[in-house]
């Protein structure tokens, strides 16, 4: 490392608040947690509903490590919405998309050959690589400005009011003990996942994973040029300020490019990786280089070359909340909920969702006209999208070294992304009731999108064991302006979506018959396959029928999808079955 020894930094003690002032008592919104979420969660109530007295309780002084360097377009969007958008352009990194790297030969790790999958052109929305601590800090001043509350100190207790307020005991740096009261309580307390724990709402996850990564200073860029890419984009932006990801046996490497705040040259590197798949621990430095060097040595080089500022391991981290939300006043966002793979940078994104969710369901409640049912379809339709998203990159493990595969299956991702999440989301179908329940619907992991996916991974198997080697050069791009629906981007209009799935589904149809085709006469008898096909050209017929108009606002979906139909929860908000579990 040029010299240098391995820096390793004690815990980092920031402080997040300058000025304490005594929060009240009394609050309408008490956010528990600190984090970005949180913070991000205060912003929102800020902005969008500043009546309502908001007060965010943690510790002063931060001594987790902070993960999340790349924004997508959605958690961009929050951003921006919340006033931070100039600090995005004038202080962060531009995020030219996604760069994929997958070996041409993985047997042979001196081969500096790689197909590489980059965005053809400018992304369609605006997206940026962070520097949390910079972000972080800009968000709390935002916060400080807006006159929401800090009280410095841990909650040590949660009595939920179920009807009545919620009392949360804060303990300060002293010790010393104080009891708040509010009409909403929002759990973002990460990692420690308090009300997950006390309402006994954990769930597990199929596939563990794990992640150690680090801060890497100084280091000399000029190290990437030495990979020989196999595919060229002309036009570009610019190759370097994107998140770049190489693959290999049960896990992937990012490297994401960040603005130092002292202007030097910075990049997180990070290796996640499925244990079963990748039982090797990487703990350490050294650890991290003896098993790039067997993989990318390019990137043993590049790390070498720089000096490391401070490293951050998770060991089987992943796990999921089966409720997230209730219409007693409670709500669970961010880590506080769910973890999330860090593949395709969705954290932050599954967290705007869920703060946009808590908006609307606070807004029905103070207008008295919360249910049971309205609760229970946001939760669906957030629950149906993380386990969808964590599902398909769970199983791309299994798959990362063998780059015919990963490659067709991550085209698939990104079609579904941005021809249905996104539309979606950025056109709030999330926090509405009759979009809510189509997203579970369409989006959700036993049907729609996800039994779709799911059913073309035998398939793409196949076809990869047809194909001759080296066998990464699929005839998809995983990006292009098609994959990334740039029509649709062009002006992002509601109406336009029944469109842009009809496209999705269509896709899928002509994907699918290529893939039988390479696959061999016999997969044309496989009934999962036909079914598959029939499937996504139904829908494809069927949404494309509806032509210009928004769905959530037809009269065919309001039909379908309306009147407490496929509602877990029907009846008046009153009627809360864990009502009696939260007053024990
Ligand atoms: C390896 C990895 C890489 C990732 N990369 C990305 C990415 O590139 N892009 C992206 O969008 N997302 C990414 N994510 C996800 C993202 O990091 C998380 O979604 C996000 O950081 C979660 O923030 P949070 O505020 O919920 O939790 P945290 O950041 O953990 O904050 C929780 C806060 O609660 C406080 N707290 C804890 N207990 C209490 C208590 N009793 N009382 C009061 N306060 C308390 C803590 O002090 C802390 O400040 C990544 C995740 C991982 C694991």
């Amino acid at each position: 490392m040029r010299g240098r020894p391995e820096m390793r930094t004690p815990p980092r003690q920031t402080h997040l608040f300058e000025e304490h002032r005594v929060a009240r008592v009394d609050c309408d919104v008490l956010i528990m947690g600190n984090g970005i979420v949180g913070n991000l969660a205060a912003a929102w109530f800020a902005r969008h509903m500043p009546a309502l007295h908001v007060n965010v309780v943690g510790p002063a002084a931060r001594t987790l490590p902070i993960v999340g360097e790349s924004l997508v377009e959605f958690s961009t969007q929050l951003l921006q919405e919340i006033g931070l958008g100039r600090h995005l352009v004038e202080e962060q990194l531009p995020k030219y998309g996604l760069t994929f790297y997958y070996k041409v030969d993985p047997t042979a790790p001196a081969d500096p050959r790689y197909v590489v999958d980059a965005v053809p052109t400018n992304p369609p929305l605006p997206a940026f690589l962070v520097n949390r601590f910079t972000l972080d800090e800009a968000l709390r001043q935002l916060n400080r400005d807006n006159g929401v509350e800090h009280v410095d100190g841990k909650v040590v207790r949660v009595k939920l009011g179920s009807g009545a307020r919620h009392r949360v005991t804060v303990r300060d740096a002293d010790g010393r003990e104080r009891t708040h009261t509010a009409r909403w309580a929002i759990d973002a307390t990460g990692r420690r996942r308090l009300l997950a724990r006390q309402l006994h709402l954990g769930d597990r996850v199929p596939h563990q994973r794990s992640s150690f990564w680090f801060r890497l200073a100084d280091f000399d860029p000029s190290i990437l040029d030495r990979i020989d890419p196999v595919t060229s984009d002309a036009r570009r932006p610019d190759a370097y300020y994107a998140t770049h990801h190489f693959f290999g046996r049960g896990n992937w490497i990012w490297l994401i490019p960040v603005r130092a705040e002292t202007g030097r040259q910075m990049m997180s590197v990070g290796l996640t990786c499925r244990p079963d798949l990748f039982p090797e621990p990487v703990t350490t430095i050294p650890e991290f280089l003896d098993r790039v060097a067997g993989e990318h040595p390019i990137l043993g080089d590049l790390v070498r070359s720089g000096w490391v500022v401070d490293t951050n391991l998770y060991r089987n981290y992943m796990y999921r909340t089966r409720r997230r939300y209730s219409s007693q006043g409670w709500f669970i966002v961010g880590d506080a909920a769910d973890t999330v793979d860090p593949l395709y940078s969705t954290g932050l994104a599954l967290a705007t969702m869920a703060i946009q969710q808590v908006g609307a369901i606070v807004r029905r409640d103070q207008a008295g006209s919360l249910t049971e049912g309205f609760v229970g379809r946001l939760d669906r339709a957030y629950a149906g999208f993380q386990e969808l998203g964590e599902g398909q990159v769970a199983r791309l493990y299994d798959v990362m070294r063998a780059g015919y595969q990963c490659r067709l299956r991550m085209h698939l991702h990104v079609i579904g992304f941005f021809h249905m999440a996104l539309p979606l989301l950025l056109n709030g179908y999330h926090a509405d009731a009759v979009g809510a329940a189509m997203m579970a619907r369409l989006g959700g992991p036993a049907h729609g999108l996800g039994r779709q996916l799911t059913d073309f991974e035998p398939l793409i198997a196949r076809a990869a064991a047809r194909r001759p080697s080296p066998p990464v050069g699929a005839g998809v791009r995983v990006h292009s302006a098609f994959a990334m629906n740039h029509s649709w981007f062009e002006h992002c209009r509601d109406d336009e979506i029944p469109r842009s799935l009809s496209r999705m589904f269509r896709h899928m149809v002509a994907l699918r018959l290529r893939l039988l085709w390479t696959a061999g006469v016999r997969s044309w008898l496989d009934p999962v396959q036909l079914g598959g096909l029939l499937r996504s050209a139904i829908w494809g017929v069927a949404i494309g029928a509806l032509g210009r108009r928004s769905l959530k606002r037809s009269r065919l979906t309001r039909w379908l999808f309306a009147s407490g139909r496929g509602d877990a929860h029907p009846g008046p908000a009153s009627s809360d079955p864990m009502r009696a579990e939260l007053t024990r």
